[in-house]
């Protein structure tokens, strides 16, 4: 019961990685809000979870909707001591026939989305002197992808942000990290064809790809105690992929 007494925000918590997240923060004690942008879906997930998780509606894409969820989770409970920015799309396409709007969605959901969330969280964090934030890249934003040069942009982007704002917020007692999945078996990556995904299965030394619940393990510890002198990391979940 690690985070009994503590409130957790999960961006992008109603599936995937971010279920997996906010199944595990509430399992281990936490009042968990997770968010996606459907209110029914998110209402429907944290009722399966359990009477400590409740489902919200926000688009973290604009910045008026992280404001109104986030003055809402601490108008409710309090404030909010962890929080975790999942929310994330892909799309696949090569560059030279790239549409603008893909790229803009990309980029606005990935790192402008965490962006907001930062901002609105942070203003209750930086008065309270204490706070964990744990912002979800991927190794994609490491070692690059063919076809996916947006989604890698915004996959390195949530790196040096998160640095940055670690620097930023660290005399706070605030502590930023990164968390770096590989190829993990969730929605996301169903539509990945069956010979792209053995190539793929072929290059983990590990051999398969990750649960959610393996990623949502790395988050917690970083909003856990034992990483109370950890900022500015980035920890891959990969199996081997990016080393
Ligand atoms: P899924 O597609 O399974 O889930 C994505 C989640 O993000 C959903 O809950 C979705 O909710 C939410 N979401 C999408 N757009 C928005 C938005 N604008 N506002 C709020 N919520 C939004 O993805 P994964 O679980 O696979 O991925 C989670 C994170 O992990 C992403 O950031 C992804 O880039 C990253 N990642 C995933 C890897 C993988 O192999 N799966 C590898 C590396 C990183 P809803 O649709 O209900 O709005």
């Amino acid at each position: 019961m690690r985070f009994e007494n503590k409130v957790v925000l999960v961006t992008g918590g109603t599936r995937g990685i971010g279920r997996a997240c906010a199944e595990r923060f509430a399992r281990e004690g936490a009042l968990v809000v997770l968010c996606g942008r459907d209110a029914a879906t998110a209402a429907r997930v944290a009722l399966e979870i359990g009477p400590n998780a409740e489902g919200a509606a926000c688009d973290v894409t604009d910045s008026a909707s992280v404001d109104t969820l986030v003055a809402a989770v601490e108008a409710k409970h309090g404030g909010i001591d962890v929080l975790v920015n999942n929310a994330g799309i892909e799309k696949n396409g090569l560059l030279a026939r790239m549409k603008d709007a893909d790229w803009d969605s990309v980029m606005r959901t990935n790192m402008t989305g965490a962006f907001h969330c930062c901002r609105a969280a942070a203003r209750a964090m930086l008065r309270k002197r204490s706070g964990r934030i744990i912002n979800i890249s991927s190794v994609l934003g490491l070692r690059g992808q063919a076809g996916q040069t947006h989604y890698c942009a915004s996959k390195a982007a949530i790196i040096g942000f998160s640095k940055a704002y670690a620097r930023e917020v660290a005399s706070r007692n605030i502590t930023v990290n990164v968390v770096a999945p590989g190829y993990t078996v969730t929605d996301m990556t169903a539509s990945i064809p069956g010979a792209m995904r053995e190539d793929l299965l072929k290059a983990i030394p590990l051999g398969r790809g990750a649960e959610s619940e393996e990623i949502a393990a790395a988050v917690a510890f970083f909003a856990s105690d034992d990483a109370a002198y950890i900022t500015g990391a980035v920890l891959c979940v990969d199996g081997g992929l990016a080393m």
